[in-house]
Order: structure tokens, then C-alpha cells, then sequence
């Protein structure tokens, strides 16, 4: 399979995406079920309160992505606790933009 990852713009300075990147790559975390995955791309929402996730998720759709994840900096707060406060408001429009066939993983690990 392969997927689009979006993650929270906030969280760059103090997270590159490490973990996301080996527990798609071993299929662990959130791919447990669907095993090692493609990353055919790795994009922030563009700050807050997140709009640009809609241009984003579509652009990553274009790019050949069979499932959008929500990263876990966003729905979770890795790695301090600090989930975005916007999170459900961006999972429902990336939901509404990409259509009912494209499912949206809402966290990584
Ligand atoms: S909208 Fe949410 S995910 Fe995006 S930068 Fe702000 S806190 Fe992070």
C-alpha cells in the first residue's frame, strides 16, 4: 500500500519524522494491519489551524496515495503531549476532500 503522511507543521523543530518513517517501513504501529507501506510523501498541514491540508491530501492523492495518515504528532501530540487542538476539524475536511474510498489512518505509532 501506499500512503500520504501528514504531519503537525509545530512539531518539526523538535521531531523529523523518525519514528514514522521505520513503523511504516516495518509495518509496526498503525501497520500492524496493512504491513510495511510506501511513503509517497511526507507534508505538515501548513501551520495552524491547518487549511492547507486540503490542497496537501489532494496533492498526495495525485501522487498515488491509497490511505492519508494523520500523524501522531497530531492526534496524539508525540512527543510532548500536545495533541492539535484542530485535529478533528482537518481529519473531517481531508475525509470530505479525498472521498469515501480512500481511508484515513489517525495515527502513526
Ligand atoms: S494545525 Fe494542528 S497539526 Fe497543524 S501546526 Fe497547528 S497544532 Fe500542528
Amino acid at each position: 500500500m501506499k500512503v500520504g503522511i501528514i504531519r503537525c507543521l509545530q512539531t518539526e523543530d523538535i521531531c523529523p519524522g523518525t519514528a514514522c518513517f521505520l513503523v511504516t517501513k516495518d509495518g509496526k504501529g498503525a501497520f500492524q494491519e496493512t504491513g510495511p507501506v510506501d511513503i509517497v510523501g511526507f507534508v505538515t498541514c501548513g501551520g495552524c489551524p491547518g487549511k492547507r491540508v486540503i490542497p496537501r491530501a489532494k496533492m498526495l492523492i495525485d501522487k498515488g496515495a491509497e490511505a492519508i495518515v494523520l500523524s501522531s504528532c497530531m492526534s496524539k501530540g508525540n512527543p510532548i503531549g500536545y495533541p492539535c487542538p484542530h485535529f478533528a476539524n482537518i481529519r473531517d475536511a481531508v475525509m470530505k476532500v479525498v472521498g469515501p474510498d480512500i481511508p484515513i489512518i489517525e495515527w502513526t505509532h
